[in-house]
């Protein structure tokens, strides 16, 4: 009973929602809208965007509100979240990956590095930006980018 009771007095904790964005322009997203399921890819990442990203699906930012859940499995997902440039030995996982997801499906390019490999350009693992590897729907700027444009780029999809 004091769980209970302290849930109600806590009430929400998450933000208040930010007005809707304009919805995403890929013909996919349109066929998305609603709710979407989401397939997190680390392609190389220094971790710093997962930390973000991590952030979006939590209880402040709370992307989940908007109809975006995290999935585990590429089979149920409609969008892959991509962050880091693309390492020699994550650029086959990638394909396959994205491969594996149905159709209609998005890809999203989350941070400089995933666009156009950022700090680690020119390094010798790196295989290139996400788009050299998979074909690129959405793109979300920053380095890292917050949690508010990732919660933004989702919103744009669930059109919520
Ligand atoms: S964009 Fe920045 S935070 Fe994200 S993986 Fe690259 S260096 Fe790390």
């Amino acid at each position: 009973m004091s769980l209970l009771r302290k849930i109600r007095e806590t009430g929400r904790v998450a933000e208040d929602a930010p007005p809707r964005p304009a919805p995403a322009a890929p013909p996919a997203a349109r066929r998305l809208a609603g709710s979407v399921q989401v397939r997190c890819v680390d392609a190389g990442s220094c971790n710093g965007c997962e930390i973000e990203i991590a952030a979006a699906f939590g209880p402040v930012y709370d992307a989940e509100r908007y109809g975006a859940r995290l999935v585990a499995s590429p089979r149920h997902a409609d969008v892959a979240l991509v962050t880091g440039p693309v390492t020699r030995n994550m650029a086959e996982p990638l394909r396959r990956t994205v491969a594996a997801m149905p159709r209609p499906r998005l890809v999203m390019a989350v941070g400089d590095c995933a666009l156009n490999c950022g700090e680690f350009a020119g390094g010798h693992g790196v295989e290139g930006a996400v788009t050299d590897v998979v074909p690129v729907d959405l793109r979300i700027e920053g380095c890292p980018p917050g949690p508010e444009r990732i919660v933004a780029a989702l919103r744009a999809v669930t059109g919520r």
